[in-house]
Formats: C-alpha cells, sequence, structure tokens
C-alpha cells in the first residue's frame, strides 16, 4: 500500500497532549499516525522536524464579502490558509432593508445560503454558514427545517442594531430553534442603553474614539445575555454566546451553566489580548462593537477559558479599508477589523509564551471545540479518519505584525507592530497544501461548503 503523503518528524498536538509520530495522508484524509518506521510509501514527504503539527484552525465567527466586509471568498480564504485556519463559518443573512443593508427587498434564510455558495466557489479554505435571521417575520420559522436540511444548523440572532430581535421575538425563534435541536447563536448587548448613550455622546460631540468603549459597556453585554440564556433555558435550546468580552458577561454564562449545560461560549482573539488603551493609541481602527474592554476582562477570559465556561475563541474577521473606518466621529466608522491572518499566531504567543498553557489548550480552543460544537464532525482534530487539515507551525520564529502583508483586502491591522512568537510555515486542507511561508500556493476553489450535522452537546 502507498498513500499520497506523510508529513515527519514533527510533534503532533492534539487536544489532549502532544505525542512525536508521522501522519499518514492518503485522498485527504489522515489514513494512520505513527511510527515512521512503521508507515506506508508515500508519493510525497513533508519534514516536520522542529514544527509543531496542529489540527487546523475552524474559525465560527468570520463576515465575508457583504455589509460588514469588503473581502470576496478569494481573499478572505487566503488570509485564513496563511494563518492557518482551514475551516470558518460565515453568515447566510436573511436579507432585510435598512441603512445597514445591502438589499433592496426582503428575502429568505435561503436565498442567503445560495448566496454565499456562489461567492464561496472561489474559496481556498473550506467554510460552512450560519443562518442570520435579521427581521421579526414568523414565516421564518417555516424555513428552519429545509435550512437544515441544506446543512446550515445554527442561527445567529442579534439584540442590537436595526436587523436586531426583540425578547418577544427572540423567544419564539429559541422555541423553534430548540424544536430541530439546532444552535442559537447571540450577540447580545442591550439596544436601548447602546442607543441612549451614543445619542447622548453625539450630543455632547464627544467623538473622540476613546468614548467608543464607554457607549456600549460591558454591563449593557451582561444584561442582555442574561435576557437571551434565560430565554434558551426556558426554550431548552443550545445557546452560544458569541463573542463574550467580559468578566460580568462571562459570569452570566457560568450561572447558567450550573445545571446539565445547554450553553456554551465564546470570545475572540481581541478580547484575550487587547485593552482599551487602544483607541487611544489606533482611534477607530480598533473599533469592534462589543467594544475591547480593561485589563480585568482580558484575565477574566483566560480564567473561564481554563475553567471551561468559555470554550472557543473566534476572530470575529470583518475586512473594511481605511476610509471606512477613519471618520471624524468614532459613531461614523465602520464595526469591525480583521483577524483572519494573525489570529493563530496572536492567540499563540498570548496563551503559550505569555501565560504557560499548552500547546494543546490553544487547539482545544481553537479548532476542536469549535469543530464539535457546530456539528464539523470530520474537522478540528489529528484523528485518523478525519480530514487532512493540518498546520506545521515553528513554536520558535519571531515576526512582527504588519498590514502590508494583508491578504484580506482590509487595510490596517489591529495588531501592527505587535512581536510574536510562533509562525505558520505551511497549511494543508484536506491533504492538499495551500499555503506556505506566507504565501498561497494552490489555487481558489480549493474550498469546500461544509454541510453541517446536528451538534451533539453531551
Ligand atoms: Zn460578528
Amino acid at each position: 500500500m502507498s498513500v499520497d503523503t506523510i508529513i515527519r518528524g514533527g510533534t503532533l498536538i492534539t487536544p489532549k497532549g502532544e505525542l512525536n509520530g508521522s501522519i499518514a495522508i492518503d485522498n485527504g484524509e489522515i489514513v494512520t499516525i505513527g511510527n515512521p518506521d512503521t508507515l506506508p510509501e508515500a508519493s510525497e514527504t513533508i519534514d516536520a522536524s522542529e514544527l509543531l503539527v496542529l489540527p487546523g484552525v475552524v474559525d465560527p465567527h468570520v463576515h465575508i464579502d457583504d455589509m460588514f466586509s469588503v473581502d470576496s471568498y478569494e481573499t478572505a480564504t487566503a488570509a485564513a490558509a496563511v494563518g492557518g485556519t482551514t475551516t470558518y463559518i460565515d453568515f447566510a443573512w436573511q436579507a432585510w432593508v435598512g441603512e445597514l443593508s445591502i438589499w433592496e427587498k426582503e428575502g429568505t434564510l435561503l436565498e442567503g445560503i445560495e448566496r454565499k455558495q456562489q461567492k464561496g466557489e472561489d474559496a481556498l479554505i473550506d467554510y460552512s454558514l450560519h443562518g442570520a435571521i435579521t427581521r421579526e417575520d414568523p414565516t421564518v420559522f417555516e424555513e428552519i427545517p429545509d435550512v437544515i436540511d441544506a446543512g446550515v444548523t445554527s442561527f445567529k440572532m442579534f439584540t442590537a442594531y436595526e436587523h436586531g430581535l426583540s425578547n418577544g421575538f427572540m423567544n419564539l425563534a429559541m422555541q423553534q430553534i430548540a424544536e430541530e435541536d439546532a444552535v442559537g447563536v447571540c450577540h447580545t448587548e442591550d439596544p436601548s442603553i447602546c442607543a441612549t448613550l451614543t445619542e447622548k455622546f453625539q450630543e455632547e460631540g464627544k467623538g473622540d474614539p476613546e468614548w467608543y468603549p464607554e457607549s456600549r459597556p460591558d454591563y449593557a453585554e451582561a444584561m442582555a445575555a442574561e435576557d437571551a440564556v434565560r430565554m434558551a433555558q426556558e426554550a431548552g435550546m443550545k445557546y452560544y454566546g458569541i463573542h463574550t468580552t467580559c468578566r460580568k458577561s462571562a459570569d452570566i454564562l457560568e450561572h447558567f451553566q450550573e445545571d446539565e449545560s445547554l450553553v456554551r461560549g465564546e470570545t475572540c482573539t481581541h478580547y484575550c489580548t487587547l485593552d482599551d488603551s487602544i483607541y487611544a493609541e489606533m482611534g477607530t481602527l480598533p473599533m469592534i462593537a462589543p467594544p475591547i474592554r480593561k485589563e480585568d476582562d482580558i484575565e477574566a477570559m483566560f480564567e473561564h477559558l481554563q475553567n471551561g465556561c468559555l470554550s472557543v475563541v473566534s476572530t470575529d474577521h470583518c475586512g473594511y479599508r481605511l476610509d471606512q473606518k477613519q471618520t471624524d466621529n468614532w459613531w461614523e466608522s465602520a464595526f469591525g477589523a480583521n483577524a483572519l491572518q494573525t489570529s493563530l499566531s496572536v492567540f499563540y504567543d498570548e496563551a503559550v509564551n505569555r501565560r504557560e498553557h499548552s500547546p494543546s489548550f490553544v487547539v482545544r480552543m481553537m479548532a476542536t471545540n469549535p469543530a464539535r460544537t457546530f456539528g464539523l464532525t470530520r474537522k478540528g482534530t489529528l484523528e485518523p479518519g478525519t480530514d487532512a487539515d493540518i498546520v506545521l507551525f515553528d513554536p520558535e520564529e519571531t515576526h512582527t505584525i504588519t498590514s502590508e502583508d494583508n491578504l484580506s483586502k482590509a487595510e490596517f491591522s489591529i495588531y501592527e507592530g505587535r512581536d510574536v512568537t510562533g509562525r505558520v510555515k505551511k497549511t494543508l486542507v484536506r491533504g492538499e497544501v495551500v499555503a506556505e511561508d506566507g504565501d498561497v500556493v494552490s489555487d481558489p476553489g480549493h474550498g469546500q461548503f461544509i454541510h453541517r450535522e446536528i451538534p451533539d452537546w453531551e
């Protein structure tokens, strides 16, 4: 027997620990792991000496090619591949009409899925979708089973913005989602608190970006999280708190996790590595909603990742040009920042080098847990029989992050000038090398839409 590829000589990082071994890959799948002497012949051998061999990052929270991102699938997946991400989950939007919207008329979730699948023809890495419910139209409930059949088994709901839902409607939506055993993904910020503070600052002329975090305070996030998790619990819905930023909000999730839990939470790389002094330093560029918080909130993120309350680290990647971000007053700026290319290096450096977590911790938070949470059964591990989505990572190489390296159309980096130790050397998606030393080495279109299962949260 002979296989396509063998990765030889590296340290394999699994969710549970580390081992020295080689990986045999055939037809895009990991076929076996073991002592190199006992593995079959291979057409190609990749030398991983001195390198860590990780499952590819699974990023369950990105915004690509819509009103929240100028990136195309080609540019976003190039940035992802170079940064070590091999699968991401983007959003299929139910079209709405409004100031933030790009649509002239309302549409359905199934149309949103088709739209993104067309864009996805240019993907280099694999991708999946969350359905985003943006309007209080109960006909969406009839669509939910078909959306699930289409491989989209999670539903995003916002409490804030023009596409936010009232508690009343969200309560009904959660009951429908629970009925199908699917996952509800919630962005929680109390809309009236954020809107009233924003208006007040506008009237007072407080347009300096240092006021931005004050306009969307941590307690507003925690208040909306409390309502949402409570409704989810009543409905018996699998609840995923997206981009948790602060101690107050994480404590709410923890409170509701006391019983046999259907409550999970995510934070993002930036909430684990940056504090609000960045608004004085970089102005509107790091404006993300919810905002980047205080130093104690960074500590809270690591405490809650460590104790299992939070279990996933994502990017919330939004690709923006400078002209969309650099405005006279902060409220005129777009919300969001790009990170697909830098997230693994930045989080690895913070968690492992600065805080003495293990590389396995990084693998759990960025690959295994997101894959299991969202029913990506062939992703997020190095187990035989799963997709050969693999990153070769040099834990010793130091580099300085600069937006000059961006493959995303985004024209800045919130990590500009940060020195990080740990760098992606090679990325494989289903056995094919797609990126090497910062360059894309494969053609767009290799990526596939991944039809997700209903996840088992036992
Ligand atoms: Zn987002």
